[in-house]
């Protein structure tokens, strides 16, 4: 029933989306076989590297990376994603004529994914979540429709894309193949979206239900709930490791989300970025957040300007500090002084 609403929602935002739709940007082998002062005796060897270069290059969509997928439970799977190419991790859920992927990635690796899924299973991709709006986790959505999948959100997610794009999109595009390569004006934004949480699809084999639980990491985190396996998947409201930006969050709450989260007490958890693992990664990320805000606003109270704060957090936090703290520390010190979300705040793309 939840399924048949789908499908009977007006979508402007498709039909504006399906007018925008480009080829992908070819390459141009002159430029890369143009090698100046070349030896004779080097000739054929490097007309045989450009040719193979060539065929790589104009080969690339037909290219997949390994999926790396894990098996977290029957028909849910976590793919890692490379962290050297900004990829998100994804999961991949198995219903009972279809499959689910939470987020669509960059584009890059939703090529990757939309070659390589059968391997999972032969099901098709029905519908690709987007956890929130932010280009690693959204940016692919155009791959997904083309492929034949239908992309969802949690409404805030459009809310957000609504708020920063194009300008994030085409500073994205400016320095990654694979974004510019879609020759898109502007970041394809979910096609269907709900606003009620949680949103449930259901068959006979299994239930998954997508929540909204609070203003966290963005205005539009959406957490992904399978109850009957506990397993839950976090976007970027929780990631294991040093990999979280502030920029669009609202720091104070963000560990009440957490709390929320907690509360299903899963067994598994996948989050948008470094290695999946159980409740211990939502209780590191909520911690790292609590003492972050905490060390902030005691200095602040005690009359301490940006410059003259010293952070100071505890040892527990360790896997969630970054090499440089200053940007966290500069974000959470603007939000408590100015008494608004830090997303609230002005704030540029970074
Ligand atoms: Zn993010």
């Amino acid at each position: 029933m939840i399924a048949a609403f789908f499908y009977t929602l007006p979508c402007p935002i498709h039909s504006r989306f399906l007018r925008m739709g480009g080829k992908p940007r070819p390459s141009n082998p002159k430029l890369l076989c143009r090698v100046p002062h070349v030896p004779r005796t080097w000739g054929r060897g490097i007309a045989s590297i450009c040719f193979l270069f060539i065929s790589a290059v104009t080969a690339l969509p037909a290219q997949p990376g390994p999926l790396n997928a894990q098996k977290i439970a029957d028909g849910v799977w976590f793919l890692p994603g490379d962290a050297a190419k900004g990829y998100c991790n994804n999961i991949v859920i198995e219903m009972r004529d279809y499959l689910i992927v939470v987020d669509a990635n960059y584009p890059g690796r939703a090529r990757e994914l939309v070659a390589e899924i059968h391997q999972l299973s032969p099901k098709p991709v029905r519908f690709v979540f987007d956890t929130h709006a932010h280009r690693d986790h959204a940016y692919g959505n155009s791959v997904w429709t083309d492929a034949g999948a239908t992309t969802f959100a949690y409404q805030g997610v459009a809310d957000e894309m609504d708020r920063y794009e194009p300008r994030r999109w085409r500073s994205t595009a400016a320095e990654r193949d694979d974004v510019r390569s879609l020759n898109l004006a502007d970041a394809p934004r979910p096609q269907l979206l709900f606003r009620q949480s949680p949103f449930i699809l259901k068959d006979a084999t299994r239930e998954v239900r997508f929540y909204f639980l609070g203003w966290a990491h963005t205005r539009g985190d959406g957490f992904v709930w399978l109850p009957n396996e506990r397993i839950l998947s976090t976007g970027d409201a929780a990631v294991n490791g040093p990999r979280n930006k502030l920029w669009d969050a609202n720091i104070e709450n963000w560990p009440r989300v957490l709390a929320r989260a907690l509360a299903f007490q899963p067994l598994h958890v996948l989050p948008g970025h470094g290695d999946a693992g159980g409740p211990e990664i939502l209780l590191g990320q909520q911690t790292f957040l609590q003492d972050l805000f905490a060390t902030v606003k005691t200095q602040v109270e005690a009359g301490k300007t940006l410059a003259q704060i010293v952070p100071i957090l505890p040892e527990r936090d360790r896997n969630w500090i970054p090499k440089d703290l200053s940007t966290d520390v500069a974000i959470t010190y603007a939000e408590i002084t100015q008494h608004q979300p830090a997303g609230a705040l002005p704030h540029g793309w970074k």
